[in-house]
This record gives C-alpha cells, structure tokens and sequence, in this order.
C-alpha cells in the first residue's frame, strides 16, 4: 500500500490488518492523539538512559550532547516518568 495512511479507506486494509511493508510502522506518529507529554529537566538527568529503554512506542531520541527527549512517537503514557531513576520527567498537558 503506497498511500499515506490518512488516505487508505477501510476497503483497502489488507486482510486481517497484515502488514506488507517492512518498516512502515515508522510512517504512524503514535503520537497524534496523546493528551499529555513528558518534559525533561536535563539539569537533573544523569544520562543513564533508562528512560529510552523503556519506552513502548521508541518515543524518545537521544541529542547530540546525550541527553534524552520526546519525538513524534510518544504516545503519552508516563512510563518514563515512572521509571525515570532521578525523577526528572514530569508530564504536563499537551497544548494544540
Ligand atoms: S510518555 Fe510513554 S511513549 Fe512517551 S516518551 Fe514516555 S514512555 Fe515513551
Ligand atoms: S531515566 Fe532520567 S536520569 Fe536517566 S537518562 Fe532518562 S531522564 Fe535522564
């Protein structure tokens, strides 16, 4: 299926929702309908990366100074907040 996924009709899924194309989950911004999204206080992280680790949805990326912060695919679930070891994830309500 070439269409972007917003242009595909329920009559064109493939049967039992297969997938036929290796890699286009990374064309599905989970993100879109999160209510809440983390924030990072990078003064207090200490880079273990923990947090990268347990996120479900590979909703966090890693900068070029190592530090660690949401992408598109973050879904808004808190478990990084959760796990975070220095607690300095917080979620705050997502703005439109
Ligand atoms: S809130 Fe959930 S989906 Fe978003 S970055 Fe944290 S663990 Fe990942
Ligand atoms: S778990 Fe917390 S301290 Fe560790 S890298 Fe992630 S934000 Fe930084």
């Amino acid at each position: 299926m070439s269409k972007a996924w917003d242009q595909v009709t329920w009559q064109e899924i493939e049967v039992g929702g297969v997938l036929t194309e290796p890699g286009s989950a990374r064309n599905y911004n989970t993100g879109d309908w999160r209510s809440s999204r983390p924030v990072w206080d990078k003064t207090r992280c200490i880079k273990c990366g923990i947090c990268w680790t347990v996120c479900p949805e590979a909703g966090i990326s890693e900068d070029a100074d190592g530090y660690f912060e949401m992408n598109t695919y973050c879904k808004g679930c808190g478990i990084c907040v959760k796990e975070c070891v220095t607690g300095c994830i917080e979620m705050v309500v997502e703005e439109s």
